[in-house]
């Protein structure tokens, strides 16, 4: 099955309390741009992320979680010099430390930094047309057209209702694919 291939940027997800403590009491985030994903909006609002090397202004997105979340890729990591284990988006337990800034306040988390596995989002209809299950691994055959087609393993499957079929990369796969404006990936057990 061909699947849509898009590229997640640095970006944070915030859990209410921080969002009061970074923007103010009573804070809403402000939509920017609706995401592919339904539901899923870029947000006007910025954090600053900390780590002990340096630091990157990240975009919120939203709408609020339970937890806070922040998702870099490795280079970005190196960069600010924090750990950041690749798993799966909520899976935090143990991840990456750092501090956050905003316009009203701080934040100092002890975990909560990640790279995200790259992971392939599919409704219900289509995973049962290609033959998968949510949590299955599945390889992505991309064609770059630029000289650096690739096959990427360990894609993780992730199903729900609330999903669009797509697959994530972050920017350090994208950079490894150089994909053309619009990408799609051939999705193989
Ligand atoms: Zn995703």
């Amino acid at each position: 099955m061909k699947v849509l291939v898009e590229t997640s940027a640095r970006h944070l997800h915030l859990s209410q309390e921080h969002l009061e403590i970074l923007f103010g009491k009573g804070h809403e985030l402000t939509v920017k741009k609706m995401l592919s994903q339904p539901g899923q909006f870029a947000c006007e609002e910025k954090v600053e992320v900390i780590g002990s090397k340096g630091s990157l202004k990240m975009s919120v997105l939203g709408p609020v979680r339970k937890d806070t979340q922040i998702e870099v890729s490795l280079t970005d990591a190196r960069s600010l010099g924090v750990a950041a284990p690749i798993r799966e988006s909520g899976d935090i337990a143990g991840t990456g430390a750092c501090k956050l800034v905003g316009p009203e306040g701080e934040v100092e988390l002890t975990e909560g930094v990640i790279a995200a596995k790259r992971h392939v989002h599919m409704t219900p209809e289509d995973a049962e047309k290609a033959g998968v299950k949510d949590k299955d691994i599945v390889k992505l055959d991309i064609e770059s057209p630029n000289g650096r087609s690739l096959t990427f393993g360990d894609v993780v499957v992730r199903v729900s209702a609330s999903y669009a079929t797509a697959a994530h990369i972050d920017t350090d796969e994208a950079n490894a694919l150089a994909p053309g404006k619009e990408c799609y990936g051939e999705m193989t057990k």
